[in-house]
């Protein structure tokens, strides 16, 4: 007979592995926000997260090695920056086919480079091996004010959700290879109007927002003309797609009104409002008539 394996969802394994590991009280906050918190000297927390990119799931075979570099530091300063902190330090482990050029290497490094010095990252260290298959592993630090940090237990019923940019197709037009980290955006947010919960949309908005409702015990509902689609996206995309790291955050009714207000007198939209978070659980979709329809969370899932 052949062994049969039970087939776990990401988060589902994630959470089998959460179970088994030790966590001492020195943890401010462990597995299950976008990076682990832990305790500082003074009025500050650090920040750690981790990432892994492999081919053929996070880019496909012939992607221009200094955009695979680029990607791979991108998405962990967007964990660091989904908290309210800024990025610091990294190291970079890599597995390498003996048939990859040096070159190739030194492109992926390039690309790594030229953002982390836009963002001030040093990279620190890190692990060289051969292997198969071609992988980069990135873990980076980074700080946050303990005034500043957001987690994804915060948000209360009557929040407006918002988030800050277009969704959708983010794989099929390569702006997952390209996208620019929310740095700015973020500190503006921590500093002026500090979001109740805030993470980064990496597996598609309706599951990551589910991270948030389960987390702060709440329900949402959205409304399906306000979300932001990228061009040529169609809903269930700008829904279920993956990767687009958009910071996705909920704000108090009136500080929603100020953040309104600020950008009217701008003229400029970086913010956009998206729905509205409910006592009652569950996520909802409402269309422009009014009409809602109960919404599957789920998050587009590498496995
Ligand atoms: P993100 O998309 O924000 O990077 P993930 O969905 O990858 O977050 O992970 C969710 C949470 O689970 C995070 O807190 C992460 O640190 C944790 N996590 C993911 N994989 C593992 C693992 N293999 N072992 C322990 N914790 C993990
Ligand atoms: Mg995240």
């Amino acid at each position: 007979m052949m062994s049969h394996r039970k087939k776990l969802s990401e988060f589902a394994l994630i959470d089998a592995l959460a179970k088994i590991v030790p966590s001492s009280k020195k943890v401010i906050k462990g597995i299950g926000d976008d990076t682990a918190v832990l305790p500082l000297k003074g009025n500050r927390y650090q920040l750690l997260t981790t990432d892994m990119l492999a081919q053929g799931v996070h880019f496909k075979k012939g992607t221009d090695p200094q955009l695979i570099g680029r990607k791979a530091l991108a998405c962990n300063i967007s964990d660091i920056v989904a908290m309210g902190g800024v990025p610091t330090h990294a190291v970079i482990s890599i597995a390498v086919p003996e048939s990859f050029s040096t070159d190739f290497i030194q492109n992926v490094y390039h690309g790594i480079a030229r953002l982390a010095r836009e963002f001030d990252v040093s990279i620190v260290g890190g692990d060289t091996i051969a292997a198969r298959d071609f992988m980069i592993n990135i873990s980076l630090m980074g700080e946050v004010d303990k005034k500043h940090l957001i987690l994804r237990s915060g948000a209360k019923s009557q929040d407006w959700i918002w988030v800050t940019g277009a969704l959708g197709r983010a794989w099929k037009t390569d702006h997952h290879l390209t996208f620019a980290p929310r740095v700015r955006q973020s500190q503006f947010l921590v500093r002026n109007f500090k979001p109740s919960a805030m993470m980064d949309i990496s597996d598609g908005l309706a599951g990551d927002l589910g991270h948030i409702l389960k987390q702060s015990h709440v329900g949402a509902r959205l409304a399906a003309d306000q979300i932001p689609m990228n061009k040529g996206a169609l809903l269930h995309e700008a829904l279920y797609d993956g990767e687009d790291f958009e910071l996705l955050f909920t704000l108090s009714p009136a500080k929603s009104q100020a953040l309104v207000q600020w950008q009217q007198h701008k003229r400029r939209w970086f913010f956009y409002p998206i729905g509205q978070i409910t006592p009652e659980r569950g996520l909802k979709l409402a269309d422009s008539h009014g009409k809602s329809t109960d919404l599957i969370v789920k998050g587009y899932t590498h496995f």
